[in-house]
């Protein structure tokens, strides 16, 4: 007899509750632990991970989602989708599968991309006709036997045999036809060998990831996931298979899974709106296990448990067992509510990390099997919160609503562009083919232990203030002597272009320890957006105007754009992000305007993240490009003709997002182009952008300090594409991450290419 799944998460943090995995992976990327060190930590991290899971009462719990770096990557070792650049490094296995991660001098890394619609980015696969998928690494069935020892049972997690292709890229030398799917049955032999190692190891159950179906797909890739679970699901030795959607609705491919033989499915009914009208009407689960994504594991707020059970109740009867889970892996949350000490007590209740979010499944769980009576207590408990939040005042600033509803579209106007750019020109004098940055400098340890020390009250606030400004003045003389056209104070005081603004503002909590893997060792801390949003005072005008007040040239004030805040931050989930993105475009407006007054002629609204919030399904597109676009107007808008607005995206790939740009309607636009050699140059000119335009000469995310002439050729593709007159010259994106000896070079070389062409 089977097991139920009953109560289970589909996935959980893997980095360390305190980081734990970040620092032993950099200590043994710079030498100073071996590889047993490594492997022990990783190994306590797991186990941790595994006794808490099976502790806190999950029926199932879900098995190899530690991972050292990512993983996609993981997955491509394990079926042997290792490209010869690094198979031929003859390194063993664990430092080839970092080359693939990080690169070494040889071999370039696989690229990275975000997955889906989060923050994650995974590694791309990379595939080719010639791609030998084999069972290559025992890694989930090594898990599986590690946990049985402790003495817990794991569900293996892999990524799908989809998800995997549909994520791959083809690889270089493919044919131009190919398509990594075309190598699916190939795939699926080396998934089967696993899959049978697996049941011969005891492994009763197997959860297959395939959240691509959450995005739209083709007949084709309908088809491709019909065959490959008909496959799997004939296998005469295997372990039951769960198959995951998350991120979204699954649409048909909900149709294609109920009518395979895999014997569960797990839906995401917090992101997927139509899930469970669509579970109750498809054909083909009876006979299967239902798993609900009750629980956000992409949010940090606590779930209103009478609600989640009351949908658990419409779908019972759907199929043969009803189970618990999150709606996606709690990979994307941080640890534990519990780690936070200076939250506010208010606030810190309404929250549930991913320890708080695994109790919330098994209490649901309970409330199913048992009864509701058998978990009373936590039910009142989680009620009492919910409505506390719904009516606390903080939450609402009657100011900020009732400007909202006086919004008038003329605030999200401007005149058009060639008169503006008639009185900007007249204001600024710009030469001909302005240069400029995209804000940051590099932060110097000075810096960092200047922010560190003024919050641990070593120093007080007149002398953090004092040291920022020495800061600003040498980067202000840094680019005078460089020959820069439009400076940039630098910004030394941001620890991060979002929680900045979110320590700045109204309606925002930062959290101690709220950590979240973004890749690799890198993780981030974003702010939890859960009240009103409303700006107290001027945050960014004592830094700017302190700047231009050093020179003669302008001061470009910089300020991080309303997408991008949200992007980056826990949104609220109780109203419509486009509300919550017009509260901060509004914040974000008033910093704009007081810049105005305070002198300075040119502001950047940065939108790194446009791309990004872009929702999975293209029906959705156009609502969300509206209100994205609508914010960063009324973000920008208020200012006078001859106030020049600039903005800067970045992370490539533009396509979908291309007309959104020209909607913006900034009189400048900063752009990652040095990489992509300036194509997107022509993508704006198909859409009319006819706007200035600075395409980014050089790629910042390397310390590789361009020659000038590379420089200049790149200048030279840009105005086969862009009239000198509109064209601007910058790097890629800001210089944060840097050091001050590469940067100088850079820019050094980037001025020195303007006086070639002028
Ligand atoms: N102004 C920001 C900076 O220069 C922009 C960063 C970004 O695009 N991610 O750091
Ligand atoms: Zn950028």
């Amino acid at each position: 007899m089977t097991s139920r799944i009953g109560s289970t998460v589909l996935g959980y943090p893997r980095i360390g509750p305190n980081r734990e995995l970040k620092r032993a992976l950099e200590s043994y990327w710079s030498s100073r632990i071996d590889e047993a060190e490594l492997r022990a930590v990783a190994r306590e991290l797991r186990v941790d991970a595994w006794r808490a899971l099976r502790d806190a009462g999950l029926d199932s719990v879900p098995g190899n989602t530690f991972s050292f770096y990512d993983h996609v990557l993981d997955t491509a070792v394990t079926f042997g989708a290792v490209p010869p650049r690094f198979a031929g490094l003859g390194l063993g296995p664990l430092d080839t599968y970092f080359a693939m991660a990080r690169g070494v001098e040889s071999a370039p890394p696989l690229e990275m991309t975000k997955w889906f619609d989060t923050n994650y980015h995974y590694l791309v696969p990379e595939i080719g006709p010639d791609t030998r998928f084999s069972l290559a690494d025992r890694t989930p069935v090594e898990q599986y036997r590690e946990a049985a020892a402790e003495g817990v049972i794991t569900r293996p997690v892999l990524v799908g045999p989809l998800t995997f292709l549909l994520l791959a890229k083809a690889a270089d030398g493919a044919p131009e036809s190919f398509q990594p799917l075309d190598r699916l049955l190939g795939l699926l032999d080396a998934y089967a060998e696993l899959l049978g190692e697996l049941r011969r190891a005891g492994v009763e159950w197997v959860q297959l990831d395939e959240p691509a179906f959450a995005a739209d797909r083709t007949p084709d890739e309908l088809d491709a996931l019909s065959v490959a679970y008909e496959r799997l699901g004939e296998l005469e030795e295997r372990p039951n298979l769960l198959v995951a959607g998350y991120f979204g609705d699954l649409g048909e491919a909900l149709g294609v899974l109920a009518s395979s033989p895999v014997e569960a499915l797990a839906v995401d009914l917090v992101a997927g709106k139509s899930t469970v009208d669509a579970v109750s009407t498809v054909r083909g689960l009876s006979g299967k296990t239902l798993v609900a994504g009750l629980v956000d594991g992409r949010n940090v707020w606590r779930t209103d448990l009478d609600k989640a059970l009351a949908t658990a109740a419409t779908l019972l009867g759907s199929a043969d067992e009803v189970a618990v889970s999150t709606s996606c892996s709690l990979l994307h949350v941080p640890y534990d509510v519990a780690a936070e000490a200076d939250i506010d007590p208010q606030v810190k209740s309404w929250l549930a990390f991913a320890a708080q979010k695994v109790r919330e499944v098994v209490v649901l769980g309970r409330a199913l099997s048992e009864g509701r009576d058998a978990v009373a207590g936590e039910l009142a408990e989680a009620r009492a919160a919910i409505a506390d939040r719904a009516s606390a005042d903080r939450v609402r600033n009657h100011r900020v609503r009732a400007r909202l509803q006086a919004l008038r579209p003329e605030y999200s106007q401007r005149s058009d562009y060639e008169t503006r750019r008639a009185a900007q020109q007249k204001s600024l004098r710009l030469p001909a083919l302005p240069t400029t940055t995209i804000g940051s400098f590099p932060q110097t340890t000075d810096v960092r232990k200047a922010r560190a020390a003024l919050r641990s009250g070593r120093i007080d606030q007149a002398t953090y203030r004092q040291r920022m400004r020495d800061e600003i003045e040498r980067v202000i003389r840094l680019q005078e002597e460089i020959g820069l056209d439009v400076l940039v104070h630098g910004e030394p005081e941001r620890n991060d272009m979002v929680q900045y603004f979110a320590e700045n503002l109204d309606g925002f909590a930062s959290t101690d320890n709220g950590w979240v893997q973004s890749y690799g060792s890198r993780c981030v801390r974003p702010p939890i957006l859960f009240g009103d949003v409303a700006r107290p005072k001027p945050i960014t005008v004592e830094w700017t105007s302190y700047a231009q007040r050093l020179t003669e040239k302008p001061v470009k004030g910089m300020l991080t754009g309303p997408v991008t805040i949200l992007a980056w931050s826990f949104v609220r989930d109780d109203q419509p992000l486009a509300d919550t993105a017009k509260q901060v475009a509004l914040a974000i407006r008033d910093e704009v305007n007081d810049l105005e007054a305070a002198g300075i002629r040119i502001l950047q609204v940065d939108e790194p993240a446009l791309r990004e919030l872009l929702p999975l399904r293209s029906a959705q597109h156009a609502d969300y490009l509206d209100w994205a676009v609508t914010s960063f107007r009324l973000a920008s808008c208020g200012v006078a003709e001859s106030t020049q607005i600039h903005t800067h995206l970045c992370y490539s790939e533009f396509g979908d997002v291309i007309n959104a740009i020209v909607a913006l309607d900034a009189d400048v636009t900063s752009i990652e182009a040095a990489r992509s050699r300036m194509e997107v140059l022509d993508d704006l000119n198909a859409v009319g952008f006819g706007r200035g335009v600075g395409p980014g000469v050089y790629d910042i995310h390397s310390p590789r300090v361009p020659e000038t002439a590379e420089v200049v050729d790149l200048l030279r593709a840009a105005l086969a594409a862009v009239p000198a007159e509109r064209l601007w010259v910058n790097p890629d994106c800001g210089l944060k991450t840097r050091g001050y000896a590469e940067v100088e070079a850079a820019l050094k070389h980037m001025v020195e290419a303007i006086a070639e062409l002028r």
